[in-house]
């Protein structure tokens, strides 16, 4: 790992906290909130998420509802790029290809509209955790569903104690920090 990358991963595990039994009992809720509130780590870590790719290599940024919003967004103001929001259930008012998959807590169903990603842009997918891996490959799916294709996928952190990256196998998967139980 560089430097820069363990400065980072540093940064994320300063500014999270753990919140046990949330929102199940025997799930340990990371909650990134500590690192959005602080201007100075919050423009560190969107910087790196930046640097990593590089600004050339993406032409849009999709967030995963709620929490990838934030980042999205920052993303694509940080870039010039546009930002395209990928949502839970019955939130998008067009049309819309739908996933559904199985989290570390429940099921769920994510959407995107079918014309998000028209002449093949090439996407950034961001979120702040990376779990079992459902939400982010049920997002890749939709994306490719939509006309795009992956830039590659950011997450601010990885729970390694589960088979997230094995379930995206040759997917780009970056996280900033790696955690064990
Ligand atoms: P998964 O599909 O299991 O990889 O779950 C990832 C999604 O659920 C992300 O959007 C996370 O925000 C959320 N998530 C899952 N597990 C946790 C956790 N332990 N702490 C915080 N967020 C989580």
């Amino acid at each position: 790992m560089s430097e820069i990358d363990a400065a980072l991963a540093d940064l994320v595990a300063s500014r999270v906290l753990d919140v046990p039994d949330f929102p199940k009992p025997g799930i340990v809720f990371k909650d990134l909130m500590p690192l959005f509130a602080d201007g100075d780590v919050f423009r560190q870590v969107i910087d790196g998420i930046v640097a990593y790719h590089g600004r050339e290599s993406f032409d849009v940024v999709a967030g995963i509802e709620a929490r990838g919003f934030v980042l999205a967004a920052a993303i694509a103001y940080a870039t010039g790029v546009g930002v395209v929001p990928v949502r839970k259930a019955g939130k998008l008012p067009r049309a819309t290809h739908a996933v559904s998959y199985d989290l570390e807590y429940g099921q769920a169903t994510l959407e995107v509209h079918t014309d998000a990603f028209a002449g093949g842009q090439r996407v950034l997918v961001v979120d702040d955790v990376l779990a079992t891996g459902g939400t982010a490959a049920a997002t890749l799916d939709l994306v490719e569903r939509a006309g795009g294709t992956v830039a590659g996928l950011s997450v601010l952190m990885e729970l390694g104690f589960l088979p997230g990256r094995e379930r995206l196998a040759g997917r780009p998967v970056h996280a900033l920090l790696t955690v064990q139980p």
